[in-house]
């Protein structure tokens, strides 16, 4: 951490400056300049609140030298994580693509549904039995009922499955189904609660960027996830909001890359809230995989025009099937395979 004097600093700010930095277990060194004095604090700067420094008399302004975030850090892991889901990887060659409904419906929707998943060549199922609605009033999910049907189903052939946790309250339902891997939405991001509950656990997480989140806001959720003890994360960037009326979000296809920097924890991308239409589901999926994307996760429903939720961006399952077909030729061409 560097901290910069204003000009004319005094003697008693700069002490006022080593005080502080003393008493959270670091070490100043001091720099005067001709112009400016500069302290160079050493030591762990994760245990000193920068805000607190700042405002001491004296002081300009505070620089992070490292990361805020430690364990998610590529610096502090340099090679991938590769996420293991019952023999299926999420983070080494092979691209994983989810599929499945919004919403979990019926036993005849999902049974449709995970033969629609298997048939196109996916290897894990989404699907959700409690649903963040904007509206109190829109369908609000199956609940523990929905896990109960998704499993059914999902077994059958044999389908791991990706559902999401709203409320921790329901963690011992998720454990007892053996949801293979919990989603935390973009509206519980930065449920902080939520994360070091599921911080306690194994069980893989998908961890979606919150609506608004920038990408540091986001590494230090998943921050909150692996200090718990929790290593198993994937990050499932979703779009962001835009100042964009003619699509639902902005994919932020850059932040792929920039990820894949930050962090080792795998990266996957959902065309489907992104594009929230059918027709733009392919493009913003080859896209993603082109930017280096672990995985997809993508809604279709046996019959898109009847889906209880999120009608308009559902593939068929046929239109699901040739878009895997499809992005082999992506996946190829960036040294990976599907
Ligand atoms: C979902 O995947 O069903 C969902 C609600 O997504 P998001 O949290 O990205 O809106
Ligand atoms: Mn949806």
């Amino acid at each position: 951490m560097i901290i910069i004097m204003c000009p004319h600093v005094t003697d008693e700010e700069i002490q006022g400056v080593e005080n502080k930095l003393k008493s959270s277990g670091l070490e100043a060194n001091i720099s005067r300049g001709v112009e400016r004095t500069i302290i160079g604090a050493i030591g762990d700067e994760r245990k000193v609140d920068k805000e607190s420094l700042r405002a001491l008399p004296g002081v300009e302004n505070v620089i992070r030298v490292v990361k805020p975030y430690k364990i998610v850090a590529r610096e502090s892991h340099e090679a991938d994580t590769v996420i293991n889901i019952k023999g299926i990887t999420i983070g080494g060659k092979t691209i994983q693509v989810i599929g499945g409904p919004c919403s979990v419906e019926t036993q005849s929707q999902m049974d449709l549904a995970a033969q629609g998943v298997a048939n196109a060549g996916c290897r894990l199922m989404r699907g959700g039995a409690f649903k963040p609605r904007t509206s109190p009033y829109s369908f609000q999910g199956k609940g523990v009922e929905g896990l109960k049907i998704f499993r059914q189903a999902a077994d059958k052939q044999n389908l791991p499955i990706v559902t999401e946790l709203m409320d921790v309250r329901f963690l011992d339902d998720f454990l007892e189904y053996g949801v293979e891997v919990i989603q935390i939405g973009t509206r519980n991001m930065q449920n902080f609660d939520l994360l070091k509950e599921v911080g306690k656990i194994h069980t893989p997480i998908i961890l979606k960027r919150g609506l608004c989140a920038t990408l540091s806001e986001w590494l230090m959720s998943a921050e909150y996830i692996a200090a718990g003890g929790n290593h198993n994360i994937i990050l499932c960037e979703r779009g962001v909001r835009s100042f964009e009326k003619a699509y639902r979000n902005m994919l932020d296809i850059t932040a792929i890359p920039v990820l894949k920097k930050e962090t080792h924890f795998p990266v996957i991308v959902d065309p489907s809230h992104a594009g929230g239409k059918t027709a733009l589901v392919p493009a913003l999926s080859k896209a993603a995989i082109a930017a280096g994307a672990d995985g997809l996760l993508i809604e279709m429903h046996p019959n898109p025009c009847e889906a209880w939720c999120d009608a308009d961006q559902a593939l068929a399952p046929l239109e699901l099937k040739n878009l895997m077909g499809e992005l082999q030729g992506i996946a190829q061409a960036v040294g990976r395979e599907i």
